[in-house]
This record gives structure tokens, C-alpha cells and sequence, in this order.
């Protein structure tokens, strides 16, 4: 199968978020299968343009009110993709829409005043770039609200001409349902397209124009990135007001859970960590949990559990509940209990400036502000347990990374983390993690406390826990797998 992965964010070249990674993690395991696949993403000012080779000419593409608007093209070959069936990357470059710094906004202007335009733009481009290199895919699958607009295109602006996209089915995945792409509906001129298809198209929202509500109207088929997420997103509680349209479509809409990239998380093989070790050999974990400790400044003391944290600090991730000043749990966790905390991550400021003072004033907590893969890694490695209050959680990545490690997660019981995680089971001491159903302080530091009596006291079942999470299997193979099932039957029902 031909497939064209509409994407805002790839690794290694443009990340935020998981979105990222799964796209080129994805692509990669559907080349492996023996399908063709190619990535479109804009060429940001971030991506070194002496990686890449420009293709000859200038592409146009016609935009709303008679504007054409001129962008070069560059393109790579993904790293890890091999000779023999390369993932072809296409950088659409663009400098008044992406020269500059940021993906979606920068520390000035959160969210580019001109975003509408920049990635609607962006998915006209999509077709103007499949006509240049002549290549037309079985299926354009589009990511998140940023490349939502292309199935739109699709349906309305190029499969009802016939021509060359007349086969082309669209697939679209929700990676996060709380970002859609609302914006002032006067932005729906620049997009070409006419007035009719903005209600047809399912663009209108309470009079604004919401860009992933229309590509849920239009894609052919949905998901998102785990089946219990599907499931939570057609509800009210975490429909983010498009429970309804997900109702709707739910005949063509499911979960599939997302891989973890082997290559990069295998405590077996990480070139990031000190110590490296398997299910056979654990001793390699208490070294990495010693140096972890340094690195943090801790004490080293092997016998005090470790709670680890990667997270972006933002209220999606819980950080409220744990660390609001007088009402998170976090202080009194440390304060009341046994253990140790190292937290990584960078976000909104109240919360960074909190974990900075408690790191500050508490003897056993430690914060790093700030995004690193190497800590991250050496996180993952040494800690004993890792936690994640999520209020949503579309997949997560963080807790199958410390499952395959050997670090016990300790989650909300939502989302992504409820098809990955398995409560543990005191009568029978089997489980992977610790889960609580309510966000509020004081399930955090009842579940955390749980955790850590469960260390003190009953560490057989801690140690039969850490080989059955490091025995899971979250590789994309499996998960390609689902997709290309995906793909096949949508275009067995065009
Ligand atoms: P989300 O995409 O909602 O942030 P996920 O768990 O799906 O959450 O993916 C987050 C990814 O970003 C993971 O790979 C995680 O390790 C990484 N990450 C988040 N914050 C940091 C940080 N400060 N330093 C290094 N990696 C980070």
C-alpha cells in the first residue's frame, strides 16, 4: 500500500510531544511490512536545512481570495529506514509561514495568530507536493488538528473532481482530543474552499471555525491511541464537546495502542544509561538507581524506593493536584513517607517555580526544569516506581518505557494508562503498577503510600511485578499491524 503520513511534528526532526515520535515510528514499522510510505511535515527554522536535499523548483499553491502561495520542498530519507525501502521525509518550506522559532507558538505568542492559515495551508500543499513528485497514496493518514484539514481537502476539493486523488482514502488520528484548532471563523476564506463546505465539513463550532472538528466529519475513518481512550473520548467527561461527532462516526472510529521504539527504550541495549540489564540480570537496575540518586544529588541508599517523573507540567499531567501550592499532595508525600522523588520536565511556570522551591526546601525531592533525553532515560532505569496523575491520557509512553524497565508505574486509572497498566493485586501479589480512579491530592498520596508500603513490605511481589512488565510487548510491529487492518478496511469500504 501507498500511505502519506500528513504530520505537524516527526522525529528526529520536529518533536513536542508523543505525536512525534509515533509518526515516525510508525511509518518506519509500515516499511518493514513491505509498504511505501512517505512523511510530509513543514520545514521549521529549527530543521537544519544542510541535512536535506532541495527539490528543483518552487511549488504553488493555490490558497483562498487568489493567493498563490510559493514554498520550496526539501526531503531525507528516515534514519533507520534502510536502502531497500526508505521512509521518504518532504519538508514543505515556507518562510513567512515557518521561518521562524517554534512549532505552534513561542514563549511571546503561545499560539501563532496566524496558525489557521499556517496549517491549512500546509495540508493544501500535501496534494500540490504529491502532484510534483507524481506519487499518489492509497491512503493519506492526517495527525491531530494541525494536519486535520487535509481530508477535508480531500473530500471536498479533490476526490469529488476525480483526477488523480480518486482513490485515496483518509485516515485520521486523534493523538490528544483537548487540542483542536479553534480559531475566528474568518480564517475560513484563506482555506479555498466554499461557504457551504464550512457547515457540510462539520468546520463550524458555536460560530468559530474548529479545525479538527471538520477532519473528523471528513476523514474516512478515525482513531485514536488506545482503545480505552476511544472509548472515554465518546463520552461527555473527556469528549473536550466532541463526544457527539465521535458518537456519530463510532462505526469508523477505534483505538490502537501506540509502540515504544525498541531501537531506543531497551534497558538491554540503552546507550544512555550507565548500567545496562534484562529480566535475567536486574543487577544493572540498583547501579543505575545509585547513579540516579548522584545525578539528583540524593543520598545513595538502595533500600529507599525512588519515584521517577518525566512530564511536560502542564494540568493534562496531573501537576495541580500534586504540586498546587497549599493543595497539592506532593510535600506532605515527601515529608510523611519514606521515598525519594526526581522529577524532569519543563511547562507552566507556576509549576515549574513550585518544584523548584520544594526541591529547594525537601531533603527528598529532586527536580531537574528542563527537557532531556539522557536524564529521561536514566530516569526510567533507575527509579523503582514512576508516576503519572493523569487527568487524561490519550496512550502515554511514559509508563510502557518504565514497564519494559522494571520501574513499577503508579497511575490514574485512565485513558491509555488503563490498557497498559494492571492493578496490583494484593491477595495474589500479581499486577504491574498501582492505579487510583479519582484526580485529587489525596488519592495521589494514598496510591503513592500504597506503593511504597507494598516496597517495604511485600518486595517478593514487587520483584514477580517488575519481570511481568518487563516481559509486555509494546513494539510497533504489533501495532502496524493494526493500522495496515485499518487501512485495508478502509479502503475495502470505499
Ligand atoms: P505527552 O505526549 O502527552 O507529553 P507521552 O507520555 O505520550 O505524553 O509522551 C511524552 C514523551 O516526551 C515521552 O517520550 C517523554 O519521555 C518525553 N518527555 C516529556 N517531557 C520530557 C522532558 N522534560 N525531558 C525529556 N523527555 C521528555
Amino acid at each position: 500500500m501507498k500511505i502519506l503520513m500528513v504530520s505537524s511534528e516527526a522525529v528526529p526532526w520536529a518533536k513536542t510531544g508523543g505525536l512525534a515520535d509515533m509518526v515516525s515510528a510508525l511509518s518506519i514499522s509500515l516499511a518493514k511490512l513491505g509498504h511505501e510510505v512517505k512523511i510530509v511535515i513543514p520545514r521549521y527554522y529549527s530543521v537544519d536545512r544542510d541535512g536535506l536535499k532541495l527539490m528543483p523548483g518552487a511549488m504553488g499553491t493555490p490558497m483562498g481570495g487568489g493567493i498563490e502561495e510559493w514554498s520550496a520542498v526539501y526531503s531525507a530519507d528516515m534514519p533507520g529506514t534502510g536502502k531497500k525501502n526508505p521512509v521518504k521525509v518532504y519538508f514543505i518550506d515556507h518562510e513567512i509561514f515557518f521561518g521562524r522559532d517554534g512549532i505552534y507558538g513561542s514563549p511571546a505568542e503561545t499560539d501563532f495568530i496566524d496558525n489557521p492559515r499556517r496549517f491549512t495551508f500546509f495540508c493544501r500543499a500535501v496534494f500540490q507536493l504529491c502532484r510534483k513528485i507524481k506519487w499518489y497514496p492509497d491512503i493519506l493518514h492526517a495527525h491531530d488538528w494541525p494536519s486535520a484539514v487535509a481530508p477535508v481537502y480531500l473530500k471536498f476539493a479533490e476526490r469529488v473532481r476525480g483526477g488523480e486523488f480518486k482513490n485515496t482514502v483518509s485516515v485520521l488520528t486523534i493523538h490528544n482530543l483537548g487540542y483542536q484548532g479553534i480559531y475566528n471563523k474568518e480564517n475560513f476564506n484563506y482555506t479555498g474552499l466554499g461557504w457551504d463546505v464550512f457547515y457540510y465539513a462539520g468546520f463550524e463550532d458555536y460560530g468559530m471555525l474548529n479545525m479538527l472538528k471538520a477532519g473528523l466529519y471528513s476523514a474516512d475513518k478515525l482513531n485514536t491511541v488506545s482503545p480505552n481512550y476511544a472509548e472515554e473520548t465518546k463520552k461527555q467527561a473527556h469528549g473536550f464537546r466532541l463526544d457527539g461527532v465521535l458518537r456519530y462516526r463510532s462505526a469508523d472510529y477505534c483505538g490502537i495502542l501506540n509502540g515504544i521504539d525498541y531501537s531506543v527504550w531497551n534497558p538491554e541495549k540503552d546507550k544512555l544509561i550507565p548500567y545496562t540489564y534484562s529480566a535475567r540480570n536486574i543487577e544493572g537496575k540498583v547501579k543505575a538507581k545509585e547513579a540516579l540518586q548522584k545525578e539528583f544529588s540524593l543520598p545513595k541508599d538502595i533500600s529507599v524506593p525512588v519515584i521517577g517523573m518525566v512530564t511536560r507540567l502542564t494540568d493534562q499531567k496531573g501537576v495541580g493536584e500534586l504540586f498546587g501550592p497549599t493543595y497539592g499532595s506532593a510535600w506532605a508525600i515527601c515529608r510523611d513517607m519514606q521515598l525519594q522523588i526526581v522529577l524532569l520536565g519543563s511547562g507552566e511556570s507556576w509549576c515549574e517555580n513550585e518544584i523548584s522551591s520544594l526541591s529547594s526546601r525537601l531533603s527528598n525531592f529532586k527536580a531537574k526544569i528542563g527537557y532531556s533525553e539522557q536524564t529521561s532515560h536514566l530516569i526510567e532505569a533507575g527509579a523503582d516506581f514512576f508516576l503519572m496523575p493523569s487527568r487524561y491520557e490519550p496512550c502515554g509512553l511514559n509508563q510502557m518505557y518504565s514497564l519494559v524497565y522494571g520501574t513499577l508505574p503508579i497511575v490514574r486509572r485512565t485513558g491509555g494508562l488503563v490498557d497498559t497498566v494492571e492493578n496490583f493485586n494484593e491477595a495474589t501479589g500479581t499486577g504491574t503498577g498501582f492505579m487510583f480512579d479519582e484526580l485529587n491530592p489525596s488519592s495521589i498520596y494514598n496510591t503513592v503510600g500504597w506503593a511504597v508500603w507494598a516496597w517495604y513490605n511485600r518486595r517478593n511481589d514487587i520483584e514477580k511485578m517488575r519481570l511481568r512488565g518487563m516481559s509486555q510487548d509494546f513494539s510497533w510491529e504489533r501495532s502496524a499491524r493494526l493500522y495496515v487492518k485499518m487501512y485495508e478496511d478502509t479502503t475495502g469500504k470505499k
